[in-house]
């Protein structure tokens, strides 16, 4: 007998794993009711954003599951690290074109992993019949007045970035299997797998940010595009030195120029781009120490636009949707 809707919701989504990954006091009331319950802490705001992942575009057509439930999470909770803030828990709305039971265990064991390392609970959802798509909702919290913004940034803050750039791009080409340089060592493929389908959210990096830095994102459709976001919403240029551009050395297999074009204008990178004020330069060494692989790769002037190596930066040619309806 198949299984009914609410003997799927117990068996692969109420499970403790899911639940209980955050382990934080905010979730007074998790999966069961008719909605949760979630409480900040005392002098937070609500920090709230949802993702959708549909086949075909956000991920290839040949997939692991739990991989798949791995990557939809940690892509949605890489937007509560852009803003600076707390993971606390996340809602799952899934659509199935059918009941496969092998499929929801390796989904829903993929989707726990990235929920442990993140520290976020399952706190609620929906599940429907249809294409399958999954739609995520997350729910972080920060100080009041904290929020990392993409507004924000001065003339002389310092622009930098989180880690390499060009994995997101680099890690499709293996995993679609595309025909890949000779030079690249199998765990240099095996690492850029990983970054593609189990990008890691740089949610501790983004908490050390908060107050800190003057504004931020994260980088999902391509440096160049993101670049562009900061740079318009705090009214200024920013200039980039394509040379302190950082990328990981299993990209240096490819030569210069895919590799140039994948770290610049590739997507799916999730790490964070943030300005930083110049007095607190300081800061850099003292992340490093902790871990963090951040580097300066320009600076905040007075103007528009983004610049790269002195000259301005026409359509910053990243990802986006509906782009015959071009916005500029
Ligand atoms: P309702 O019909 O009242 O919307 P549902 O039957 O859809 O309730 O869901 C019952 C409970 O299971 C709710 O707490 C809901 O949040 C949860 N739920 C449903 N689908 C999922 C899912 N895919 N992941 C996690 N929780 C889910
Ligand atoms: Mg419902």
């Amino acid at each position: 007998m198949p299984l009914g809707e609410f003997a799927l919701i117990g068996r692969y989504f109420q499970r403790s794993v899911l639940e209980q990954a955050g382990g934080h006091a905010a979730v007074a009331l998790g999966i069961g009711d008719d909605a949760a319950l979630l409480q900040p802490a005392p002098g937070c705001q609500w920090v709230i954003s949802t993702d959708s992942l549909v086949q075909g575009v956000h991920f290839p057509e040949q997939y692991a599951p739990d991989d798949l439930g791995y990557r939809a999470l940690a892509v949605a909770v890489s937007d509560l690290a852009a803003m600076a803030a707390r993971p606390l828990g996340f809602t799952l709305a899934l659509t199935l074109p059918e009941i496969d039971e092998p499929w929801l265990q390796s989904f829903s064991d993929g989707l726990a992993q990235c929920a442990v390392d993140h520290r976020i609970s399952l706190i609620g959802g929906d599940t429907t019949r249809g294409p399958l798509n999954i739609g995520i909702s997350v729910f972080g919290e920060v100080a009041v007045g904290q929020a990392l913004r993409r507004s924000g940034a001065q003339p002389g803050d310092l622009l930098c970035v989180g880690g390499p750039l060009g994995d997101g791009a680099g890690g499709l080409a293996v995993v679609t299997e595309q025909v890949l340089p000779q030079a690249l060592r199998p765990a240099e493929r095996d690492y850029l797998r990983a970054r593609f389908w189990r990008p890691r959210a740089q949610c501790e990096l983004g908490l050390a940010l908060a107050g800190v830095a003057s504004a931020g994102l994260d980088v999902s459709d391509g440096l160049l595009q993101d670049a562009g976001h900061l740079a318009a919403a705090s009214g200024l240029a920013l200039h980039l030195c394509s040379e302190d551009v950082p990328c990981s050395t299993a990209l240096l297999a490819w030569p210069a120029a895919q590799r140039q074009a994948w770290m610049l204008r590739g997507g799916d990178d999730y790490v964070l781009l943030f300005t930083l004020p110049a007095q607190q330069a300081g800061q850099l060494d003292h992340w490093r120490q902790q871990g963090w692989p951040v580097s300066v790769i320009g600076r905040a002037q007075a103007g528009a636009g983004v610049w790269l190596d002195g000259q301005p930066v026409a359509g910053a040619g990243g990802y986006q949707h509906f782009k015959e309806s071009a916005d500029g």
